[in-house]
């Protein structure tokens, strides 16, 4: 969501004079009608210093309302170059507000899908967790709350994945989606749950609305070398399926690290590269959601995924995709000054 600004409503006003002159009388032969040059012997129309036929100026002169095409007399508005009617600029051309339907003047807010709002709702309605629209009839059709700080619209909770046949699905999709980047897990080797909210924070440690998905590695060791590993992607039932796929991304990447990279990697570096493995999925998508999704990513304030995310971007711009999972491989730090 950004602060906007609709400053094209601009009220003018027509001046209009009309003088009744005594039609025979010789002094009216020097006047002329601007319009037309004709002389004028009858009633005319004085607008400023110029003069014109009355059916003149109705026709000709008169800014014509750009909706119903009729002249404009006294008030109106202009709005980008063109003239319109009050009532028929509030009723086919002036921005309304998404939640409200009331007109918007001046400072507002406009959403990723292009709506605009009062910035006053910003602070009385729920913005959904995955799409950012404001949650109201109007907008989204309602909505949900999740938990304490997340909530879902109803358009969003249509592509909601809450079935695991499907969700596992989406994992493997996933999983390929990351291969052709380079980025080879073995996902027959993962194990995959698809859980609640509260199952997700008692697993992580951590609270309810702190995490979408979590990545588990146990593993035991005889005489130096390790057996039995298992890895466990879990992830949080309800979100829709692009962030569900960006989500199953960023955790498989998680198992790509235990697989092949160090333990105990620098959060920065460990949780965006996480996200930019994230972000080469997303990528191979082309919709309105997935670029809202990379958006967020691009965007998120957070200094360990935010920041992480970034510093992994400018290294990868700068050496390369194969070079930044190389040092994955050997490395728990960003480079000296990155
Ligand atoms: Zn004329
Ligand atoms: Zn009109
Ligand atoms: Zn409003
Ligand atoms: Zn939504
Ligand atoms: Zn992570």
């Amino acid at each position: 969501m950004r602060n906007t600004r609709s400053t094209y409503r601009v009220v003018a006003l027509a001046i209009i004079m009309v003088t009744i002159l005594v039609s025979g009388s010789s002094t009216a032969e020097d006047l002329r009608c601007d319009y037309c040059g004709k002389v004028i012997t009858e009633q005319y129309v004085q607008d400023g210093d110029k003069c014109y036929h009355e059916s003149c100026y109705r026709e000709h002169v008169l800014p014509r309302c750009a909706v119903c095409g009729k002249p404009i007399e006294g008030r109106y508005t202009v709005y980008d170059g063109k003239p319109y009617h009050d009532s028929c600029w509030k009723r086919n051309v002036a921005l309304r507000c998404a939640v409200c339907g009331q007109i918007i003047e001046g400072d507002h807010l406009i959403d990723n899908w292009g709506n605009h709002y009062h910035s006053r709702h910003q602070d009385e309605l729920p913005a959904c967790s995955f799409c950012g629209r404001l949650i109201c009839m109007r907008v989204t059709g309602g909505g949900r709350a999740y938990d304490d700080r997340h909530h879902i619209c109803n358009l969003c909770r249509e592509y909601a994945v809450t079935d695991t046949y499907i969700a596992r699905r989406l994992l493997d999709e996933s999983c390929d989606r990351l291969k052709k980047v380079g980025i080879e897990v073995d996902c027959d080797e993962v194990n995959f749950q698809l859980v609640s909210a509260e199952e997700l924070a008692q697993l992580s440690g951590s609270g309810l609305a702190d995490n979408f998905g979590l990545a588990h590695y146990e593993y035991e060791t005889m005489l130096g070398i390790t057996v039995n590993r298992k890895f466990t992607v879990y992830i949080r039932s309800g979100m829709p399926q692009m962030h569900f796929i960006s989500t199953a991304a960023h955790e498989l990447m998680h198992v790509w690290m235990y697989q092949n990279g160090k333990d105990k990697v620098d959060p920065p570096l460990l949780e965006g590269s996480c996200n930019y493995a994230a972000l080469l999925v997303l990528q191979q998508y082309d919709d309105d959601l997935t670029a809202y999704v990379i958006d967020c990513l691009e965007r998120d304030p957070c200094p360990v995924y935010g920041d992480g995310f970034r510093r992994v971007a400018t290294f990868v711009a700068e050496q390369g995709k194969a070079a930044w999972l190389e040092y994955l491989k050997d490395h728990r730090f960003f480079p000296a000054g990155r």
